[in-house]
């Protein structure tokens, strides 16, 4: 069958995407789903920073590549021995497939799971190999997903089914965005009522992180960004504080306002010295700091180890945590009930030809979520 799909030839082209183009939209060939397989219809796929970093050669991933991994869709196909999904069923992509049978799989631990971060690495589906074609050529899959296509053909064990009452794009960032930002809160964290949280860097990402600190009863709640419009929005979701982050004085900031230090920080930008920003504003003795973010390949974080010796623990998160195939539907639900607002999140609608102005609002920092829609 043919779809159409964003392919990527060459990482670090120059800015502004409009004009360089790097991802270019094609009518490829996909394979039907072989045993274990789905063939999705994809609705709503959402522009993450982890595409971003595999565009401009931060996180260099095999090419070609079909990219786009936070997405929502229905069910078209089933391959042999999936009697657990039906078509016509409404799926969430999440971008770390889980084999169930690994040392991390079998510990409850399925965000670590060892073959579903290898295939990733070499960009093959769970199931092995590619599906997707272009004449001779082999396009890799972008972790076991490659959503900015139509339709995609993936191991079931990248679906978690979801309530067909929730909206398609809202769904897609149930994927990622939303399971690895509340997670991280929720799982690795375990935030608790009354404990104090800072989160730095309000995209996808970190604003899951806020509507989660939230929802957990935390206070206080402070933001900070280095935008004042993604400062404002976060106001807007809740009794939440904000910092700009290029004030010089930015962690005396957060210090101040949680009461000489939080509970809890999260780095949700992907840069190191944020991510030591991050540490030293938690709060001596207690104080935890998260990393969700992703460097760059070859990036190292540093500190004084008095920072450490002084009882501040660090530490990170892969996808939040996360029992995808068991947490997913809980947070939808927690959506559904109204505990968590992710409307907001959502900024831009593209098709799938805007894609590449769609990766320069995120480089400018103008996005927070655009969501391509089928
Ligand atoms: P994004 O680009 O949409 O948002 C990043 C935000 O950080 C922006 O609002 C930007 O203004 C802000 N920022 C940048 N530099 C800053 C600084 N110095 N101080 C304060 N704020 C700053 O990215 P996203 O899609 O939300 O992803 C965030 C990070 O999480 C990325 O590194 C991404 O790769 C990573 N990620 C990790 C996981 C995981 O499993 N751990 C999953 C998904 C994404
Ligand atoms: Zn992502």
């Amino acid at each position: 069958m043919e779809t159409r799909a964003a392919i990527l030839r060459s990482m670090g082209a120059s800015r502004p995407y409009a004009d360089s183009r790097p991802l270019s939209i094609e009518t490829v060939t996909l394979d039907p789903p072989g045993p274990g397989e789905v063939q999705v219809r994809i609705r709503a796929a959402g522009l993450c920073h982890s595409d971003l970093s595999v565009i401009n050669g931060d996180r260099p991933r095999p090419l070609p590549m079909a990219l786009g991994h936070e997405a929502a869709g229905e069910v078209e196909a089933l391959g042999e021995g999936v009697d657990d999904l039906s078509v016509g069923d409404h799926v969430v992509m999440v971008f770390m497939p889980s084999c169930g049978h690994c040392a991390p799989c079998a510990e409850g631990r399925p965000a670590l799971c060892e073959p579903g971060a290898a295939a990733n690495g070499r960009g093959e589906l769970l199931t092995g190999g590619q599906r997707l074609h272009a004449g001779d050529e082999v396009l890799h899959h972008h972790l076991g997903c490659s959503a900015f296509a139509e339709r995609a053909v993936v191991s079931r064990r990248s679906l978690i089914r979801i309530d067909p009452a929730l909206p398609f794009d809202q769904a897609a960032l149930f994927g990622c965005a939303v399971l690895t930002g509340v997670g991280a809160v929720v799982n690795t964290a375990g935030v608790r009522p009354g404990q104090s949280v800072a989160v730095v860097g309000l995209g996808g990402v970190g604003l899951a992180s806020v509507l989660g600190a939230l929802a957990c009863g935390a206070s206080p709640v402070v933001a900070v960004d280095l935008s004042e419009d993604k400062l404002a929005l976060a106001r807007t979701l809740g009794p939440v504080h904000t910092v700009h982050a290029a004030d010089a004085d930015a962690i005396d900031q957060v210090r101040a306002l949680t009461g000489g230090g939080a509970d809890y920080t999260f780095d949700a930008t992907g840069n190191v010295q944020v991510m030591r920003a991050a540490l030293e504003a938690c709060h001596k003795g207690w104080g935890t700091s998260v990393i969700i973010g992703v460097a760059p390949a070859g990036a190292e974080i540093s500190t004084r180890p008095f920072q450490l010796v002084t009882g501040r623990t660090w530490k990170g998160t892969a996808f939040g945590g996360a029992r995808g195939r068991t947490e997913v539907p809980g947070i939808v639900d927690w959506y559904m009930d109204g505990k968590i607002e992710i409307d907001p999140m959502i900024t831009h609608i593209l098709s799938l030809d805007e894609i590449n102005e769609g990766f320069d609002l995120m480089h400018k920092g103008e996005s927070i979520r655009a969501v391509v829609v089928y």
